[in-house]
């Protein structure tokens, strides 16, 4: 079993642009070999054709309709029609991820151009999605939803690597014969990627584990994807994360020289004053991890995000 991702059809599966060409996204290629990917290309699914007449968001007394840039043709009973099929149809409990393709009228999630008229020098309304990526943005809630512009930051594509890879990994709690045992271990693995991300869910998170009400071990499973949520849903702050760091310092403080150990407090106070990235300090600590064969360390996440 892999993760799996549904992505727009046109980055790297399928020659679907209205130009008839496809395009690469180096993320996505990146993944392919470690995804499962489930392609989408919803103005093919509406029976257009490729090559075709680009279309564009035209937006008229409030209205946004779905039309031919140059004859007009309205394409938004279809586009609509084939949206409300595709969400009954989409179990989003078994993804784990979605991929769109950047300011497309269809698939955009952001920065879309909606125009006041169709045909030549069109006057430029306003920028917001298209309308399938609208609708997934606001349809899809459990899963993160990025496009491939945006991936191209590399903290946003961090982010969304994380948050994919931890969906999977609870999907996997979720499924296990003993989910109780399997929700300790996960937390367990993950303690320090989710006290990078937010101290306080991770606090709430670590009661709920306990459980201390004795509760259903569903119910349980229920309350801390909730909190998940709010993982995913957080942001590694640059220059925030240096309780993190020195927890895990404190791990190898005995066995490093003098040397060692003053060279990696300057480099905190770099990272404070955001001279130095998180990944480099993590790299550095994950060569100790290995150094020092700490095995409670070598099983977190936080230092084996991805691959999956
Ligand atoms: S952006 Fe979406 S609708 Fe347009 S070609 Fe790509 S997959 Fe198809």
């Amino acid at each position: 079993m892999k993760p799996k991702i549904l992505v727009s059809a046109c980055l790297g599966f399928c020659h679907c642009r209205y130009d008839g060409s496809q395009l690469k996204s180096d993320v996505v290629e990146m993944l392919k070999p470690s995804v499962d990917f489930v392609t989408i290309c919803p103005e093919m699914g509406i029976g257009l054709p490729s090559p075709r007449e680009a279309i564009r968001i035209v937006t008229q007394k409030g209205e946004s309709k779905l039309m031919g840039s140059y004859s007009g043709i309205e394409y938004t009973e279809p586009m609509n029609t084939y949206i409300e099929s595709f969400f009954n149809g989409f179990d989003e409990a078994t993804f784990d991820g979605v991929i769109l393709k950047c300011k497309s009228p269809t698939c955009g999630v952001k920065e879309v151009k909606h125009y006041g008229n169709y045909g030549k020098v069109p006057s430029l309304m306003t920028k917001t999605h298209g309308f399938f990526g609208g609708a997934v943005k606001e349809r899809v809630l459990s899963l993160i939803v990025e496009d491939d512009g945006r991936l191209l930051n590399e903290e946003i594509r961090e982010h969304f690597l994380t948050s994919v890879s931890m969906h999977y990994d609870f999907k996997k709690v979720k499924a296990a014969e003993n989910k109780a045992q399997s929700l300790v271990a996960f937390h367990s693995r993950n303690k320090y990627l989710m006290m990078a991300y937010n101290q306080s869910a991770l606090k709430r998170m670590g009661h709920i584990v306990a459980n201390h009400e004795k509760l259903n071990i569903d119910h349980v499973i229920e309350k801390y994807e909730n909190e998940l949520k709010v993982i995913y849903s957080s942001q590694l702050r640059p220059g925030k994360n240096v309780n993190v760091l020195q927890h895990l310092f404190g791990y190898f403080k005995d066995g490093l020289s003098p040397e060692e150990k003053a060279f990696f407090i300057e480099q905190i106070e770099l990272y404070k004053k955001g001279l130095v990235t998180f990944s480099a300090l993590l790299l550095l600590l994950k060569a100790w991890v290995v150094r020092f064969d700490e095995p409670y360390l070598r099983e977190q996440s936080l230092f084996k995000r991805y691959p999956f």
